[in-house]
């Protein structure tokens, strides 16, 4: 881009902001610059802290009883084999953070990559062991919901972490092959049934041996990580982590 054109950019950035001011996405107040949300709706997501599965990531409630355990598990951690080696979430899935996460899936508000990009900064880091990562995958969406959608919410927050720890993201490795109906009003076995078989992945040199790093938005039942960690294994990967903004607990 040119000056003249990025000028002719900040002009009409400059316009749009003087006739629609930005404002916070979870509580409409004005903003002085576009950061999406308020200093305080950010400090009220609910950021999830020790003591957490240390297999899925889903906080353990209530805290006292988990106490001195050196590896705690949930009940369906310690029930059921994963496939994946562990899963991480930044925050609960609930208030601002379920807000943001609704306006972006759904919205196509943009924007909240903003406060989303500060999160990762704080946290992702300690949350993997990011010199191990081999690539990132994003979860695919079907090409149909991708046309409805017009951009995969997953890919952009695995692209985001990519470029910011210069791991490679391999988007086309997993495809998603079936066109599965949303999962939001699934019990915990009917989802696990409706991503069953729906995912493939290609043949690729990256995959014998690497350690995966698997993005999605939002973690349930895990009933999508599982099979995607699962199809990627079986095409030779060592191990798969998985990353999602948010734990639905
Ligand atoms: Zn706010
Ligand atoms: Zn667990």
């Amino acid at each position: 881009m040119d000056s003249g054109q990025n000028s002719l950019r900040y002009f009409a950035e400059g316009l749009l902001n003087f006739i629609y001011p930005p404002r916070c996405l979870a509580c409409s107040k004005l903003l002085e610059d576009n950061a999406g949300l308020c200093g305080q709706c950010f400090e009220e997501i609910r950021i999830i802290v020790d003591p957490y599965c240390q297999r899925c990531g889903m906080p353990l409630d209530p805290p006292e009883a988990f106490k001195g355990i050196e590896t705690p598990l949930c009940a369906d951690c310690r029930n059921h084999r994963r496939p994946f080696a562990l899963a991480r979430s930044i925050g609960r899935y609930e208030g601002v953070l379920k807000k943001c996460i609704h306006l972006f899936k759904y919205k196509g508000r943009k924007v909240i990559l903003k406060p989303i990009d500060k999160l990762i900064s704080l946290y992702f880091p300690g949350l993997f062991p990011v010199e191990k990562i081999s690539f990132i995958v994003p979860v695919p969406l079907h090409r149909k919901r991708l046309r409805e959608r017009e951009f995969n919410q997953s890919e952009l927050v695995a692209d985001m972490i990519g470029s910011k720890y210069g791991i490679p993201v391999l988007a086309d490795i997993l495809s998603r092959t079936v066109y599965t109906s949303p999962q939001v009003a699934l019990t915990r076995d009917e989802r696990a049934e409706n991503v069953k078989g729906a995912f493939k992945a290609g043949e690729s040199s990256w995959l014998p041996k690497s350690n995966i790093l698997l993005v999605d938005d939002v973690y349930t039942t895990g009933a999508t990580a599982c099979e995607c960690a699962r199809v990627l294994k079986q095409a030779g990967a060592e191990s798969v982590y998985i990353f999602t903004l948010a734990h639905d607990v």
